[in-house]
């Protein structure tokens, strides 16, 4: 398949064989497959059948999809961890807690490295792998190097990240460590990394894997497809998620647009974007109708959603236009006390993805989300991705927030009466 490389802004296009980032314009830069050579091959096809057969030949649920992602790759090329194939739980606890019976929730902290970022990094190692690249390079709240960390490892490639000194969770720094990338932390915060990158990216100095990397973009275009798959192709009314750099806005936008087109589903389900209170330049820009743009001094506990000035804004909003979609706000104490439930229904996640779920709760008392309307939200990281907000948490020792929702650790002698009176009391909790 031939693919082009399209601005967004100006429409100028580019040959994919170009190692590029940028329009001679500015503007972002999207894959999409060459229109006639599209229909030569596809327009007979059928789709489910096709997912069916490559489905029975690969494990990595990124590259099951491989048809509908811009890229050609053979099997031999192709960098995986087996990715993706993660799970879709109901749970009576996040019902109650939102206010909605149809609630389903994608856990994308099942990945190998613990993020939704592997299904970008698949995509976008095996590119740079393709293109003969060395060195790749990201700014990161802390996943996308992790992610990025064990992919270049994977591929035999070198990888510099550039993290903030001091907000990251050690967590995701261990990783980054631990696979192998070249760690740089800065005395900054995320957006002057990701300046750095963008601007080393545009002087061709180095070969950026933020989700200004088109071919990230289309990787994470398989949350979607495979969320769609496992619903028997069934589109809930709404898809809400974390707004961060709005990688995955765009990502789901352009993946919502393409299964429409392709008349895979009946309804473009709605997208929800939900940021942090402290880091909302997105929140702003709908309130405005996008007439404006804004920019923050990003600050929330939810560090893989402390972004003041996202990379891919015109991306987002053009998701949430061509979805009739909406971008809401929650506060850090919101988001501690849904992820105190999410975590309590035995599912688990970091601080940002249980945004989602705060946001959710949220737009259902607001009356946005009806009662009788379906949503599936995505829940971006692991569980163990940031343990020291949990730890924090639940002996109520983070500043500023409630702990409504804390299991408090107990301490006892090791003696059998104190231990019979602990089941005791723990028999009479409803
Ligand atoms: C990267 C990340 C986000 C933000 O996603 P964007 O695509 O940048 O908006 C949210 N949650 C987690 C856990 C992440 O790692
Ligand atoms: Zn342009």
């Amino acid at each position: 398949m031939k693919y082009n490389l399209t601005c967004l802004e100006c429409k100028d296009t580019y040959s994919i064989d170009e190692i590029r980032f940028f329009c001679d314009c500015g503007g972002l830069l999207d894959i999409e497959p060459d229109e006639a050579e599209w229909n030569e091959i596809y327009k007979e096809k059928n789709f489910f059948q096709l997912i069916d057969y490559r489905s029975s030949r690969l494990n990595s649920g990124v590259w099951r999809y491989v048809d509908f992602i811009g890229i050609n790759a053979k099997k031999r090329d192709i960098v995986t961890r087996n990715e993706g194939n993660t799970g879709i739980y109901k749970s009576g606890k996040i019902s109650e807690f939102t206010g909605l019976d149809d609630v389903e929730v994608k856990h994308e902290g099942e990945n190998p490295t613990g993020s939704f970022k592997d299904r970008g990094m698949t995509v976008a190692v095996t590119r740079a792998k393709q293109q003969n690249v060395s060195i790749i390079a990201c700014a990161s709240t802390g996943n996308t190097s992790a992610s990025m960390a064990s992919y270049a490892s994977t591929a035999g490639l070198k990888s510099i990240v550039l993290v903030p000194e001091g907000t990251i969770s050690r967590n995701k720094l261990s990783q980054a460590i631990a696979y192998g990338s070249r760690t740089v932390e800065i005395d900054g915060d995320f957006d002057k990394g990701m300046k750095l990158i963008i601007d080393g990216a545009k002087e061709g100095k180095l070969y950026p894997m933020n989700s200004v990397n088109p071919f990230r973009i289309e990787g994470q275009k398989t949350i979607i497809w495979e969320m769609l798959h496992q619903r028997r192709w069934q589109a809930p009314d709404w898809i809400i998620f974390p707004a961060g750099n709005l990688g995955n806005c765009s990502s789901f936008g352009k993946a919502v647009e393409e299964l429409y087109n392709y008349a895979m589903i009946g309804k473009k389900p709605r997208l929800a974007g939900v940021q942090a209170k402290g880091a909302n330049p997105f929140f702003l820009g709908f309130e405005k109708s996008f007439k404006e743009k804004f920019t923050v001094d990003a600050e929330t506990i939810a560090t893989a959603i402390r972004i003041g000035d996202p990379v891919n804004l015109p991306r987002a909003i053009r998701a949430i236009e061509n979805t009739d979609g909406i971008v809401t706000q929650v506060t850090d104490n919101e988001i501690m006390n849904a992820k105190a439930i999410v975590d309590g229904a035995g599912i688990g996640a970091e601080p940002a993805s249980c945004a989602a779920i705060a946001g959710l709760k949220k737009l259902v008392n607001d009356r946005v989300i009806g009662k009788n309307e379906s949503v599936v939200a995505i829940l971006t990281g692991h569980i163990l991705k940031d343990t020291d907000s949990v730890i924090s948490y639940h002996n109520k020792e983070l500043p500023g927030i409630d702990s409504a929702n804390a299991n408090i650790p107990v301490k006892i002698k090791p003696e059998m009466k104190e231990l019979d009176s602990l089941i005791k009391d723990l028999n009479k909790v409803e």
